[in-house]
């Protein structure tokens, strides 16, 4: 089918298409405009990774808006919605405004409203119906994409709520929803009621096969040597593509494998560079490095520099994308990769390796095979049209059992069936109390009708049990006082309080909400008497005692709590630079400190189930049970106890997180954090966000309930910038942060205000003389002369404040040693 044939099309895209080179649409293109995906039919499209999926929804949001309607694109993560509204910014020429929503949950994002397509991740789409987005209600048109994760347990039943909610607001909706194959696409199809494109077409060959021994055997049977020679079995692999010119993506199961692996096989590439590949590297790399100054920054950068890179989880987003746009680009010729890779990013190559095709996971008690359907997905990235002959994905195993097993597990199965994970309490706790909040239902039956409306309801044999789930779920938000139920009749009417309206507007899930009131008001009880315990305190409350904390208040001369294995942030930057630890800041310090503090406050937020907590690796129980108890006046809790084992495991995990969010708010350096927490920096900023949230929200239910909110909100900030109290101010500053911050105070201008007069040289020299910089500053604080033309840097001041502060990480050469850091003054 030729573009120009497709009815209900705007002017002008047909020809937009042929000049992109798209003449034909690919059959299952073809089969979604066949039923109606260009006239306002719902369809469900489940078709292979990289068979054209983008352009099906693209076909139906823009006839959707060229009648005069609305179109909003879900994705399933946050780093594809800018990939995503990039994408579709093409149509921009032709008249239809993009917009990507991915700010914070409470907004309700009202900017959207003039444009024609927006994107956002189901959370957020979530979050914008519960905040009344006043634009919701004009959508005409909405894709889902990759729809089958509707199965994932954490995420997928937002995605399922959200879709029943948009239906239900507007009972003409198209929905178009697309989905790598799975076994029960009709299934989908039903639910949305939709038609139904399923199709294994592909655009390119693809062979999937096992290597064993010195050769792959296909599923076709067909075998191609790919001799081993004693060595390992992946570097053969990546040598033998590179030599024919190709690139190679391999998935493990691990940041730290996908680390290890890149630097075994960046010898493999490295033999095989070109001299212009190789000073293109150099310059790749050197931009990797200026990305962030830490650990995980350097190596990534060594090996880029020979042609390999890593990618997971754990980089910073500036990263991801260098590595991925190389890739396309045929500079870097191989990635090593954890799964995440595999959902949605667009980053095709020649042979696809799947090194590990089992993960540990505690729950299953070892390691647990991957689920064929992303097995498949991974496999799918194999081949780049018009780019490779065909594309290869390979298993590997070292045996013949495991060869044959592989076959019948991964190469010749069907992907599971997708189902529902909504009756669980945990997603229900937070999507009925929502339904009731925002008004989709007033009634317990009414709130069951709205249920039936979910691909659960469509699935189940067993009726009965939503609703059993649903009445234990009840009976939990009514005992938290989030909502209240009272009998009518035979139904039963629904009402969300004050506080269950806030939670849902903040997007917590109630049982985090309820932790945090718990601990606000244990802290509102006992500050006298915690106050009392603190004041008492030194610094730094020492001594390895884990008896009590009247040990710790009695041991004046506290110096160090090496005995642990453990140091607290501020001791370590004063140890560095050669002195005593002593007094340096009242949030760890004597008797003015503040109640809760920080520390308290994160470890707080740090229980909640809205926060990932960091493992305890191998010796951390014992440092963080001993932490726990030298600052068990600070916890807002009673400690649980030892022999409980999981709750006490859990608390320790928190004290760990908080610690992490402390460090960060006492301005040590991103790559001490890394090293010490055992983290990537795309870590150390996605727990800094979410904290940021959290005490967001801590901050709006202390208010509400009438505690206090003054010491959460300056916690807030501080893990918000990574600063110390006397910082707040400066690096609230667009374009400040927290080492330009710190550099200025340094060099005597302390506020907001002290900005605004400073003297321009003495500016210049703390920002290093950098110029466009001292310009932007200066206009974001409100200067009226922001020019820093004739301005000399006072050379002095940039001497003193470079050895206060170190480089800050965006390749600011000449950085001092970090060493000292903690000279506060
Ligand atoms: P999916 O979303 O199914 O994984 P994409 O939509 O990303 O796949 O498509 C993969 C590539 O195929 C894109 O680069 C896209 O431009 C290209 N493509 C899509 N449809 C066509 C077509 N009909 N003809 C040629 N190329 C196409």
């Amino acid at each position: 089918m030729n573009p120009a044939d497709v009815p209900g099309l705007p002017e002008g895209v047909a020809s937009h298409l042929h000049e992109e080179g798209i003449e034909e649409l690919y059959p299952p293109q073809a089969a979604a405009v066949d039923a109606g995906v260009t006239t306002g039919e719902s369809v469900v499209a489940a078709v292979p990774t990289a068979s054209g999926k983008t352009l099906v929804a693209e076909l139906a949001m823009l006839s959707s808006v060229a009648r005069g309607g609305k179109a909003l694109y879900i994705v399933p993560l946050r780093a594809l919605a800018t990939e995503k509204k990039t994408e579709f910014e093409r149509w921009e020429a032709l008249g239809f405004d993009v917009g990507v929503s991915t700010g914070n949950y409470d907004s309700s994002g009202e900017w959207l409203a003039s444009r024609d397509i927006i994107v956002a991740t189901s959370e957020k789409v979530d979050s914008l119906v519960r905040n009344d987005a006043p634009w919701v209600d004009q959508l005409t048109c909405v894709v889902a994409d990759e729809v089958h994760l509707v199965d994932d347990r954490n995420r997928g039943p937002t995605l399922e709520v959200t879709l029943a909610k948009l239906r239900r607001i507007n009972p003409d909706l198209q929905v178009v929803a697309l989905s790598a194959t799975v076994g029960n696409a009709d299934e989908i199809a039903d639910w949305l009621d939709a038609g139904l494109v399923d199709s294994d077409w592909r655009p390119i060959d693809l062979r999937t096969g096992v290597h064993y021994g010195n050769a792959i055997t296909f599923d076709d049977g067909s075998q191609r040597e790919v001799e081993v020679g004693g060595k390992r079995q992946t570097p053969a692999l990546v040598g033998d593509t590179l030599d024919e010119g190709g690139s190679t993506l391999v998935f493990v199961n691990s940041r730290r494998n996908a680390e290890a692996a890149a630097k075994r096989l960046c010898e493999v590439t490295a033999k095989r560079l070109t001299d212009g590949e190789r000073a293109d590297l150099r310059e790749l790399a050197d931009e990797i490095e200026g990305v962030s100054g830490t650990e995980t920054s350097a190596d990534l950068a060594r090996v880029v520099r020979q042609g390999a890179a890593f990618h997971h989880a754990g980089l910073a987003a500036e990263h991801r994308s260098l590595v991925e746009d190389a890739f396309r680009a045929r500079l870097i010729k191989c990635v090593c990769a954890t799964p995440t890779l595999a959902a949605g990013v667009n980053t095709p190559s020649r042979r696809v390796i799947v090194r590990d095709w089992q993960r540990y996971d505690g729950s299953y008690g070892g390691m647990k095979p991957l689920d064929v359907l992303e097995v498949h997905q991974m496999m799918g990235r194999a081949g780049r049209p018009g780019l490779d002959p065909y594309g290869e994905a390979v298993l590997l195993a070292t045996d013949y059992d495991t060869r044959d097993e592989l076959f019948e597990r991964y190469v010749w199965a069907d992907p599971e069936p997708v189902r529902s994970k909504l009756a669980a309490e945990p997603a229900l706790r937070t999507h009925l109390l929502a339904t009731v909040a925002s008004g989709f239902a007033h009634t317990r039956s009414g709130l069951l009708d709205f249920l039936d409306r979910t691909l659960y309801a469509t699935q189940t044999d067993d009726p009965g049990r939503l609703e059993r789930v649903a009445d234990t779920v009840l009976d939990y938000l009514e005992a938290n006082d989030f909502l209240t139920r009272e009998r009518d009749g035979d139904d039963v009417r629904l009402k969300a309080t004050g506080l269950g309206h806030t939670v849902s507007r903040l997007y917590l899930d109630p049982m985090s909400a309820a932790e945090i009131v718990d601990g606000l008001a244990w802290a509102d009880e006992h500050e006298a008497e915690m106050h009392r315990k603190l004041d008492g305190t030194t610094t730094r409350a020492s001594g390895s005692s884990a008896e009590s904390t009247e040990s710790v208040e009695s041991d004046e001369s506290a110096g160090s709590a090496e005995a642990g294995g453990f140091r607290p942030a501020s001791e370590m930057v004063a140890d560095a630079d050669g002195d005593t630890a002593d007094d340096d800041g009242p949030d760890t310090a004597g008797t003015d400190r503040t109640y809760p503090t920080p520390l308290g406050l994160y470890h707080l937020v740090c229980r909640t189930p809205d926060m990932y907590q960091l493992y305890l690796k191998s010796g951390d129980r014992e440092t963080y049970t001993e932490e726990c108890y030298e600052r068990e006046a600070e916890l807002l809790g009673r400690t649980p106890s030892e022999y409980s084992d999981s709750d006490f495991e859990a608390w320790l995990s928190a004290l760990k997180t908080a610690r992490l969010l402390e460090d960060w708010a006492n301005e040590v350096d991103e790559d001490r954090i890394t090293e010490r927490y055992g983290v990537g920096p795309g870590d150390v900023r996605g727990k800094v966000d979410t904290a940021t949230w959290l005490l967001g929200a801590a901050e709006r239910i202390a208010g509400d309930r009438g505690f206090d909110a003054v010491a959460v909100r300056e916690a807030k900030k501080r893990v918000e910038y990574g600063v110390r109290d006397e910082l707040l101010d400066l690096a609230g500053v667009r374009n400040v942060g927290r080492k330009r911050a710190r550099r200025l105070y340094e060099a005597g201008i302390e506020t907001r205000a002290d900005l605004r007069e400073a003297d321009k040289s003495v500016v210049l020299g703390a920002l290093r003389g950098r110029r466009k910089t001292a310009e932007t500053i200066l206009e974001n604080v409100g200067r009226q002369e922001p020019s820093m033309d004739a301005v000399d840097a006072d050379e002095s001041v940039t001497a003193e404040t470079a050895s206060a502060t170190r480089d800050d990480g965006r390749g600011d050469a000449g950085g001092s040693d970090q060493a000292s850091l903690g000279d506060f003054g």
